[in-house]
């Protein structure tokens, strides 16, 4: 949307204050999201009558997922476009005359972005490859199929001309991503694959990290594996998110695998690469998990001690298959669960981060925080969700350091972040 803008010589502010048009790019995948996107839109409704604006557009997975319900309850909006329309962003700045304030196309009718889609970059040092949309699973507890259609991947071709682009304009790291990143290809006649894609992109340049995020149990597979332990700048990171370790929560969530199958997958990548780092995401207070099911999910957490664990409350919605299972658990003993598993998780997380004192990391700068202390990224975090290296740098007026790369001899393990100094 924002490259689209930007063809159409428009001028993008930060400050909702100046804005003539606000945009609200939202996410519905979980009621907290949803909530949060909501409370954001009458936040900045507000500007309406205080700021310059003229009209608010909101758009996603909120109005795609909850349709014309949400353009009745939220008046102040003056257009929504679902996923499937997020193209006629332009149009929708300057007309009024749509018929009806929600377009909703199908979103698997849009076609696919691709090099030539226009793009305006918002960070110094990396950038979203976005290979592929859509999921052709059914896990019970999620809605992103019904919002993003069937699995639909970009021709490998297609996806590296963009990374040779991005990289030509100066990103250090591209960070490849779809709904379900580990399907990448299975959909193309000749069917195409992620390890295939990542050795790719990896040979563009040496000196530029690649990353690839929301990998599954399934298609992480040996020939991904070896992939990763042959490129120096594949980031030997795998991100798994695996949601539970009880067979019976497991496959009542629609996931085809048991804590067995996820050990030996864990095994195979450590044997592999000794130092990789794990990233899982976990669900607690799935309808019908028991204190035994939650129990084992604590003891295999412990077990694996990965480098990051997110966890979620289950949210319910009447439009998941999930809301019809028995037992559903209550809030409360959710949260609990929740609690614990992530006050055991940082205790993990801060043993973990021990081991990287005195030694010297190549990081990725992505801010200067206050003169003579700036914010990077190490290979083993991702941007976002997991924790950051804080660098103590002399002041250097002449430096160039955000969106590069430094030597950074590790001083302090915190929680979740480290502390070093540039060597
Ligand atoms: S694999 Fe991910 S996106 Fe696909 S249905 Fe399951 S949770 Fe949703």
């Amino acid at each position: 949307m924002l490259g689209a803008l930007a063809d159409q010589g428009l001028e993008m502010t930060d400050d909702p204050s100046l804005a003539e048009v606000i945009i609200v790019n939202t996410c519905g995948f979980i009621e907290s999201a949803a909530q949060e996107s909501i409370d954001e839109i009458l936040t900045l409704a507000e500007f309406k009558k205080s700021g310059s604006c003229r009209r608010i557009i909101v758009t996603g997975c909120l109005p795609e997922r909850y349709r014309e319900a949400i353009a009745d309850s939220l008046p102040e909006v003056d257009m929504f476009l679902g996923t499937g329309a997020y193209h006629q962003i332009t149009e929708a700045l300057r007309r009024t005359d749509f018929g009806a304030p929600c377009l909703l196309p199908a979103p698997y009718a849009l076609p696919l972005q691709d090099c030539q889609t226009g793009r305006t970059l918002t960070t110094a040092s990396f950038a979203y490859l976005k290979v592929s949309e859509g999921c052709d699973r059914h896990c019970t507890y999620c809605v992103i199929p019904r919002l993003r259609g069937k699995l639909r991947s970009r021709t490998p071709e297609d996806a590296v001309l963009e990374a040779r682009r991005l990289i030509s304009q100066g990103m250090n790291e591209i960070i490849i991503i779809g709904q379900d990143t580990g399907a990448y290809g299975s959909d193309l006649r000749p069917p195409a694959s992620l390890s295939r894609l990542l050795s790719d992109v990896a040979g563009i340049s040496k000196d530029v990290w690649v990353r690839f995020l929301y990998g599954s149990p399934d298609t992480t597979d040996d020939a991904l594996i070896q992939t990763v332990a042959a490129h120096d700048n594949i980031c030997a990171y795998f991100d798994i998110p695996m949601q539970h370790a009880a067979k019976s929560v497991l496959k009542r969530m629609g996931r085809n695998y048991d804590s067995a199958d996820l050990l030996r997958l864990i095994d195979r990548i450590r044997q592999v690469i000794p130092d990789a780092a794990i990233r899982t995401t976990m669900l607690v207070g799935f309808p019908g998990e028991t204190d035994q099911d939650f129990k084992e999910l604590l003891k295999f957490a412990e077990t694996v001690r990965f480098d990051h664990l997110g966890a979620f409350i289950y949210s319910d919605a009447d439009d998941l298959p999930s809301h019809r299972l028995a037992s559903h658990v209550p809030k409360k003993i959710a949260k609990e669960r929740h609690h614990a598993l992530m006050t055991a998780q940082s205790r993990w997380s801060e043993m973990n981060n021990q081991k990287y004192v005195g030694q010297t990391i190549r990081v990725l700068v992505e801010e200067e925080m206050e003169d003579g202390l700036y914010a990077g990224r190490a290979w083993f975090q991702a941007p976002e969700v997991d924790g950051i290296i804080y660098i103590d740098a002399p002041v250097d007026k002449n430096a160039d350091r955000v969106g590069n790369f430094l030597n950074v001899r590790i001083t302090d393990a915190l929680e979740y972040d480290l502390r070093g100094e540039a060597v």
